[in-house]
């Protein structure tokens, strides 16, 4: 494979036999799936894939199955031209820009079940994600076939339930963690970010102060339920911004606690609405 030149795939078949090749040469894949309008958060896993990885293949797909919500997918920001740029100047090897009729060329109508994994946060609030990301992560994952797949921690219970996946399917791909890249003022980076007003990005840097101090007070002794009244009240006092929810859970299982333990890791988690746009973030508490 010429290192110099990045390529454009659209088709799995195509996909495969590039890789097939690659493999027989005994080169180690690295995989970063996206669903694009690119970032610095996106870019730190390519390049921490192309640190540890012979070829990194970086997917772009926005996926309707794990859209909730038929608005939220249509303002979906889409602007595939601009992240083969940066993917270049990344150097990345692959990118692989599959359509709908690529993905999913007959329905698929299979059910996942993560358990009580899906049964907290967005499995509450976004009914059937998990689901339809489990969709499309086992399909890039049988397409790729990677060594390593590389996922943000910004997407917490996303993350807990792609390895959760990989255990159940048998995948043999390590799931590689890497942490939030946020803006200067805090703000975790979003593709959805774009879409804030500008009044909206000056208030939304408060979801990641109010979650931080809140985790410092917890280290204080203070309850579970307080701390919660607390981010709720602090969050809506700010007319651009509406709490979904913050809930404080068990790191590895992601079940939700009442009260602090320092011997068990917790991550707090939030989502809060700006307007019609829905950002999500956490922080590690213990
Ligand atoms: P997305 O395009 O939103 O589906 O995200 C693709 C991957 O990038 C997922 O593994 C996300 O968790 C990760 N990601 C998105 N935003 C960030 C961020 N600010 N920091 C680190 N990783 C991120």
């Amino acid at each position: 494979m010429n290192a110099l030149f990045m390529q454009i795939v659209h088709h799995i078949k195509e996909l495969k036999a590039i890789l097939l090749q690659q493999k027989e040469n005994g080169v180690s894949i690295g995989f970063v799936p996206t669903m694009g309008a690119l970032h610095e958060g996106h870019l730190s896993l390519v390049r921490k894939c192309k640190q540890s990885n012979d070829i990194t293949v970086v997917s772009i797909y926005v996926n309707p199955a794990q859209f909730n919500n038929k608005n939220d997918l249509k303002s979906y920001p889409r602007d595939s031209e601009r992240d083969c740029k940066l993917l270049s100047s990344e150097k990345c090897n692959i990118v692989f820009i599959p359509d709908d009729k690529e993905m999913y060329p007959v329905p698929d109508t299979r059910e996942f079940n993560f358990g009580l994994m899906e049964q907290v946060m967005e499995g509450v609030h976004r009914t059937g994600h998990f689901n339809g990301v489990a969709k499309i992560v086992s399909k890039l994952f049988e397409a790729v076939e990677p060594d390593k797949a590389y996922f943000g921690q910004k997407d917490f219970q996303q993350l807990a339930i792609i390895r959760k996946l990989v255990k159940m399917n048998h995948y043999d791909i390590e799931i590689v963690a890497c942490p939030i890249v946020r803006e200067k003022n805090g703000l975790a980076m979003s593709s959805r970010n774009t879409l804030l007003t500008k009044e909206q990005r000056n208030a939304a840097p408060l979801i990641f102060k109010v979650i931080k101090e809140a985790s410092n007070n917890l280290t204080s002794h203070h309850s579970v339920k307080s701390v919660k009244e607390y981010v709720r009240n602090t969050i809506n006092s700010n007319k651009l911004l509406k709490l979904e929810y913050y809930e404080i859970v068990e790191r590895n299982t992601l079940k939700p606690v009442s009260e602090i333990s320092l011997k068990i890791p917790l991550t707090a988690c939030i989502a809060v609405y700006a307007g019609n746009i829905r950002l999500i973030d956490n922080i590690d508490i213990n």
